[in-house]
């Protein structure tokens, strides 16, 4: 790329905001060119305003910039990642798309929306090209784009291998959600350590319908739902970061647990999707070991990147049974979300 392509974070002193900083560190296509947060930290510098929590250290280049408000005259960008609150974003993602901006959203906001790509580009990267249709319905020369909840993320790709190979047409999940995915301060201390929280405001509802949509055909500039039946619980745990996911499915034809893991392990991503610079390499990592993955020891796979599933085996009710764990900030939010902006600039769709 002869220049690189200006962008912005918004909601830049968070728990997803931070992973976004971190990953824009020396991005090869992307530079960094404005951060922006709320009223609390906008005229601060930027290592002034964001209390540090990741384990690698904070970025040279963000340290001294000083936080911006979040509107579109403040923020001059080709692209902004989108790391703010539901409330915040449904105001003001539109308000940057109809400015000529591509907005690479984590909110839930628009995820539902008819002509709203809702995106992993390793299984459907194909469904980008909504944003045409958006563009005309909206009359927006940017566009927004968005990435799914962090459950249903390493979830809905380790699905897409089972449904290619063999149909899907029943899942049950049970997730074990990582602390990092309730922002930051989050859940407080007492109420987590020695603890389990069996319920995440809203989780269920999206763990239940968003895997269907990116499961999803692209038809005539909509997308026809898959038609798999979900159930799902959603917990919190005492893990900082990765979410595990403990899934049963019910397959449309009944295979071997060695076909299964073969096929998972023969996943590939689309073509479009398969060289940009946040690829996961491999997309899917199957583990042998009777007790993996775990969080600690694998969600840094392939940078953060790859879905790693294991203890693939039958299920007594439904067909198959497995667990599956994804980073929640990487591939489920902010490496996420600059694989979808690599994807619409790959597409010339910026
Ligand atoms: P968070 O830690 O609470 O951070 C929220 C960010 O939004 C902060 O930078 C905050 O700035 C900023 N903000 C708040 N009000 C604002 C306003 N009016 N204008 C501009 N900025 C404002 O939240 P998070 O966990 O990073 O989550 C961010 C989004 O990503 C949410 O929509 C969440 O659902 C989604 N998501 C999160 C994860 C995850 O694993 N955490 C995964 C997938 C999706 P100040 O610091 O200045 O207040």
């Amino acid at each position: 790329m002869s220049s690189p392509i200006p962008v912005a974070v918004l909601g830049a002193t968070g728990s997803v905001g931070q992973r976004f900083i971190s990953l824009l560190d020396n991005h090869p296509w992307f530079k960094v060119v404005a951060l922006a947060a709320s009223d609390r930290s906008v005229g601060q510098k930027y290592s002034d305003a964001a209390r540090w929590i990741l384990d690698t250290p904070m970025p040279e280049y963000a340290r001294d910039m000083i936080v911006v408000p979040a509107t579109t005259d403040s923020v001059q960008a080709k692209i902004v990642f989108s790391a703010l609150h539901n409330d915040v974003a449904k105001d003001l993602e539109p308000q940057f798309a109809k400015a000529g901006v591509a907005v690479c959203s984590n909110a839930s906001s628009y995820r539902r929306g008819d002509d709203v790509p809702l995106l992993l580009p390793e299984i459907n990267a194909e469904h980008i090209h909504l944003v045409k249709q958006q563009r005309i319905n909206r009359g927006w020369s940017g566009c927004i784009t968005t990435n799914p909840n962090c459950t249903s993320t390493g979830l809905t790709i380790a699905l897409k291998a089972l449904d290619d190979a063999f149909g899907v047409k029943k899942v049950f999940a049970v997730s074990l959600q990582a602390l990092s995915g309730a922002g930051y301060p989050g859940v407080p201390s007492l109420d987590i350590i020695d603890n389990v929280i069996p319920n995440i405001g809203g989780e269920e509802e999206k763990v239940e319908w968003e895997p269907r949509k990116m499961l999803g055909k692209l038809n005539n500039n909509k997308i026809d739902l898959a038609d798999i039946k979900f159930s799902a619980h959603t917990n919190r745990v005492a893990v900082i970061d990765g979410h595990t996911v403990c899934v049963s499915v019910e397959l449309g034809n009944s295979v071997e647990p060695e076909v299964a893991i073969q096929a998972l392990r023969d996943y590939v991503a689309p073509l479009s999707a398969r060289e940009l610079p946040s690829s996961p390499r491999p997309v899917i990592e199957v583990r042998d070991e009777a007790d993996r993955p775990q969080p600690r020891l694998d969600r840094l796979t392939g940078k953060g990147m790859t879905t790693v599933v294991g203890r693939l085996r039958r299920d007594p009710i439904l067909d198959l049974k497995f667990v599956v764990l994804s980073h929640n900030t990487i591939r489920g939010a902010a490496g996420g979300s600059i694989y979808n902006a690599e994807l619409l600039v790959n597409e010339n769709l910026l």
